[in-house]
């Protein structure tokens, strides 16, 4: 486990930005340093332990890039076309027999190895064959051309992956093509997950009149499997300082981060607080972002508890700013930043000075072409359909007070904020 300090979370001012918020989770998380072995098919989605050195230059021979007539540069027809007598031929997974002769073209294949001394190849397609089977070569062609050489992707020795990587499938393939078999990454977060509410009835249970079903729980599930994580569902919490204080005392010493949703503002039925710190430490975060209210960060015995507010978009936008560095830190995973992309809004918006706002929005094809980004039309944080039924959000920072359409303003994409 990653053991921190009681007063880890600490800070002094009265809001945090979200910039801050990271750089406090990046600087006071620790890494785990539990590893295991993995093989290449279950690999995607893992933080790689060690750095990969290439141990074999790509491509490791140096071979034909298209089906074609290799020849050596001294040959290659300089103002008008020669035609050359066929010397060889050679497949992908063979091997020339021997060197090309001077004034000769060997046959050659898309990823064959080029034989010794030829240098250069031509496309099939520009090249025709005469009467008398010699292959006649059009002037002009640059040397070298139509080759891949040994290494010219990756040289022998070049650090290829990094320790701390998060692997995606073009990873995998690097390693596969490097030939290992498995790889050694962190171990999977452990991540222990409470909703909390009497409000709240799970999914399959009994509703009661005055209660709606947790969604929370199942959307924050989903996003930190995304993450990599091994969740433990623990269900749902009352609104009651002791039973919420002995759940979360129970799992801190076999996960690495306890994440509950609910329960963290100021009204008397806000139970977290209190119950955290019966058994804990914790501070209210009040962070500078909207949707957001504050988030709880705590420790109990050892083990990180962040709480994110209950309504279901605050839930999720503080997720990505708050649990996604936590448990990349956790991880040792290297920082990946979010890089809006600028993008013509097609929508009028005021904002407050000072905080950071994501507004759930989509893309569009405008009149002429350009891509926009059309904001939904309603606001509230408990609008799931909101989340639903657009494809990103837009990010306004702390210095913007309004957006008038034809400005740029910065887009992500869900599919990216994981
Ligand atoms: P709270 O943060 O506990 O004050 O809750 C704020 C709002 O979010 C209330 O309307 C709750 O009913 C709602 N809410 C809290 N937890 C969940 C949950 N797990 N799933 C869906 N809605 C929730
Ligand atoms: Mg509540």
């Amino acid at each position: 486990m990653a053991q921190l300090s009681d007063d880890c979370f600490a800070f002094g001012g009265p809001m945090m930005s979200v910039d801050e918020a990271v750089g406090l989770i990046t600087t006071r998380v620790n890494a785990i340093a539990d590893l295991e072995t993995v093989a290449l098919v279950d690999a995607d989605g893992r933080v790689l332990a060690h750095d990969i050195a290439a141990h074999l230059p790509l491509p490791p021979f140096t071979n034909s890039a298209v089906d074609g007539y290799a020849v050596r540069n001294a040959d290659l027809p300089q103002s008008t076309e020669q035609a050359l007598p066929l010397d060889g031929r050679i497949q992908a997974g063979g091997l020339a027999q021997a060197p090309i002769k001077p004034g000769h073209t060997a046959r050659i294949f898309t990823g064959a190895p080029m034989p010794l001394g030829a240098e250069t190849v031509f496309m099939q397609e520009d090249v025709r064959v005469d009467k008398s089977g010699k292959v006649v070569l059009p002037p002009g062609l640059k040397p070298g051309a139509n080759v891949r050489p040994a290494g010219e992707d990756i040289p022998e020795g070049y650090v290829a992956l990094r320790a701390g990587q998060r692997l995606r499938p073009q990873h995998v393939a690097l390693a596969a093509a490097f030939g290992l078999t498995s790889l050694d990454v962190v171990r999977r977060i452990r991540v222990a997950v409470f909703s909390t509410g009497d409000e709240l009835a799970s999914p399959g249970e009994p509703r009661a009149a005055s209660q709606l079903f947790d969604s929370n729980r199942f959307m924050l599930m989903a996003m930190l499997r995304r993450l990599g994580c091994e969740v433990s569902d623990l269900g749902i919490l009352r609104d009651e300082r002791t039973s919420l204080a002995h759940g979360l005392k129970q799992v801190a010493g076999d996960h690495d981060l306890i994440l509950t949703t609910g329960g963290v503002s100021t009204g008397e039925e806000d139970h977290v607080k209190a119950a955290v710190e019966s058994v804990g430490s914790l501070v209210l975060w009040r962070m500078a972002i909207k949707p957001g209210r504050p988030v709880a960060m705590g420790v109990i015995d050892g083990t990180p508890l962040i709480g994110l507010p209950g309504n279901p978009v605050a839930s999720f936008v503080t997720f990505v700013h708050v649990v996604r560095p936590t448990v990349l830190a956790l991880a040792g995973s290297l920082p990946e930043p979010h890089l809006p992309i600028p993008v013509r809004a097609a929508f009028t918006y005021r904002k407050k000075e000072g905080r950071r706002e994501y507004v759930r929005a989509s893309l569009r094809r405008g009149k002429d072409g350009t891509l926009e980004v059309i904001k939904f039309p309603r606001e509230g944080a408990g609008l799931l359909s909101s989340l639903v039924e657009t494809s990103g959000l837009v990010e306004l920072g702390e210095d913007i007070t309004q957006v008038e359409p034809g400005q740029d303003v910065g887009f992500l994409f869900y599919a990216d904020l994981l």
